[in-house]
């Protein structure tokens, strides 16, 4: 039995005390609890526990959660792979989408963002550390994509998502993710709806405060670990 009643509390605390250190308020800090290969049971005790955002990777086991949780006031955040036949589906059932890298997905989800809906808020996964076999736009073609996705009248552009590839201490931790920030700033002079860096995982939770992320995404620290 996992107390994830505790592990959130802990969690809550670790954000207060480095935010604390760091200049920061914990309240410009949302935690998405990912709750992916983890059970409605587990999403229910964290809910009642007071949290409200959940990240899920997989659409097809997010739609059961979503549909058995639905109106009880959950934020849902996609952070998975987006293949295009998924599209619809994450337009429809979520609120947030951090993985978008490229305009063909961006725009299939902006004509099936449903009308009746608020636009879908987005940020765009950068391939921070280049590296080949991962998802994520470069660096020097962000800022084109970005001018696409502001343009698009189903989405509302929020700002940057990385997933670094793991480093040990907390200064290498924290190189990526000041990469990151330094790409958000410059993309917010000329886009003023960019307000969000989705970075810190579990892991490197610690680092990514320090370099100023707005949304945390921490799955093992709340729900334990997943199954393989
Ligand atoms: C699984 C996952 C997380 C959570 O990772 P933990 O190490 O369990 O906190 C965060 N972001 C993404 C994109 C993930 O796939």
């Amino acid at each position: 039995m996992i107390r994830v009643t505790e592990n959130l509390a802990a969690v809550r605390l670790e954000v207060e005390n480095v935010a604390e250190v760091a200049g920061r308020k914990a309240s410009d800090l949302t935690v998405v609890a990912v709750s992916k290969r983890h059970g409605v049971d587990a999403i229910q005790a964290a809910f009642d526990a007071g949290q409200r955002d959940f990240g899920e990777n997989f659409v097809d086991e997010a739609l059961g959660k979503i549909d058995t949780l639905a109106d009880q006031g959950i934020v849902w955040h996609y952070i998975g792979a987006i293949q295009s036949n998924k599209t619809r589906d994450i337009a429809t059932n979520f609120d947030w989408v951090h993985t978008v890298d490229r305009e063909k997905i961006a725009r299939r989800l902006s004509r099936q963002r449903p009308a009746s809906m608020p636009a879908l808020n987005v940020c765009i996964q950068v391939n921070i550390d280049n590296e080949p076999q991962k998802a994520g736009i470069d660096a020097e073609n962000l800022a084109e994509l970005a001018a696409f996705i502001d343009a698009l009248p189903g989405l509302q552009l929020r700002g940057l998502m990385c997933l670094p590839r793991p480093r040990d201490d907390e200064a290498s931790q924290r190189a990526p993710f000041r990469a990151l920030a330094d790409l958000a700033k410059s993309l917010g002079r000329t886009l003023p709806s960019v307000d969000t860096l989705s970075m810190g995982m579990s892991g490197d939770m610690a680092a990514a405060i320090r370099e100023g992320a707005t949304i945390l995404r921490i799955g093992t620290a709340i729900f334990g670990a997943r199954e393989p």
